[in-house]
Parts: C-alpha cells; structure tokens; sequence
C-alpha cells in the first residue's frame, strides 16, 4: 500500500483535506495508529476538504460527532473506548457503518476488526509515529 511521509500538523492536515475532496458517500475511512498519531489531524483537514464550517476535534468521550453543511454530511467516530465489534452495536453506532449519504471516519476502527459484515466501502489509514513532526502513513486510495 503507498505510504506518505508528513512532517508538520497541517501537512497531514492537508492530506485529510485532499481526501475530503475525493471522498464520496457511501464511505468509511477506518484509521488506526497510536495516541498522538495523527488521526484526529487528519480528520480535521478531511472535515474541512468537504466543505463542513467546523473545526474537527476528537470525539474520544462523545464516540459520535456530526459535522453538516458541507458537500456531504460527516460522520466522525472514535472507537477507542470500545471492546469489540459487538459494541459498536450495542453503542447504537452500526449507521454509521453504512453511512449512505454521508461518509463515515472512523479513529481506532481495528477496535472494531471483526465487525460482520465490515462496512460495503471500506478504506484504511495507518499512521505511525516516526519522531517529533514526522509521520508515515499509509493508506489504500488510489490517486493519492
Ligand atoms: P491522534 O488522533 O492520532 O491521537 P492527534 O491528531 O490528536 O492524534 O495529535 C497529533 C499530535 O502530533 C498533535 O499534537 C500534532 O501537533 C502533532 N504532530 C506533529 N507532527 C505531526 C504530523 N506530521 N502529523 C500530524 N500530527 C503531528
Ligand atoms: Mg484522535
């Protein structure tokens, strides 16, 4: 899978953003690396390349945020208090699995690895920490 280097907050940003652009209902975007990693960045910059006036943050304590009045409506999940896949159920958050007219991003999705069936458009983001400013990251979109 192709992997990006970033090496600034807003480079990731940027990439979240170009993601954004190219996003299209129906999506889930799982991302997946460590505390500090870069996921809620990103989303920050993917939230804004849709065109949603607010600013992303994470909903680690909310586990749901929705952000509307862009191109298509975002779902912005965060399942690191989660257990299992089973949970994500019992939470009330399958909807947001098959997002239909909006799109789903999704932090921590690997706590959900397992999940039956997985989501019908399903991405991946892995990011990892590689020192102070620097990030790898790699993901399965083509053209990016
Ligand atoms: P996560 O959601 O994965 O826990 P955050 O996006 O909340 O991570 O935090 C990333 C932290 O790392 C922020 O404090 C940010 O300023 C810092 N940072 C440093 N370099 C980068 C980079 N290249 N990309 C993203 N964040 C970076
Ligand atoms: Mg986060």
């Amino acid at each position: 899978m192709p992997t990006v280097r970033t090496t600034s907050p807003e480079e990731t940003e940027a990439l979240g953003e170009a993601v954004g652009r190219a996003a299209r209902a129906g999506w889930v975007i799982g991302l997946d690396g460590d505390l500090g990693a870069g996921k809620t960045a990103f989303v920050r910059g993917f939230v804004r390349g849709l065109g949603c006036p607010a600013r992303a943050h994470s909903p680690t304590f909310a586990l749901l945020h929705e952000y509307r009045g862009g191109r298509l409506p975002v779902f912005h999940l965060d399942l690191y208090r989660l257990g299992s896949a089973d949970e994500v159920y019992s939470a009330g958050l399958d909807s947001c699995l098959n997002p239909g007219e909006a799109v789903s991003v999704i932090e921590w999705f690997s706590r959900a690895d397992g999940l039956n069936p997985p989501p019908p458009s399903l991405h991946r983001i892995a990011f990892r920490w590689v020192d102070e400013s620097t990030r790898e990251i790699t993901h399965d979109l083509p053209g990016l």
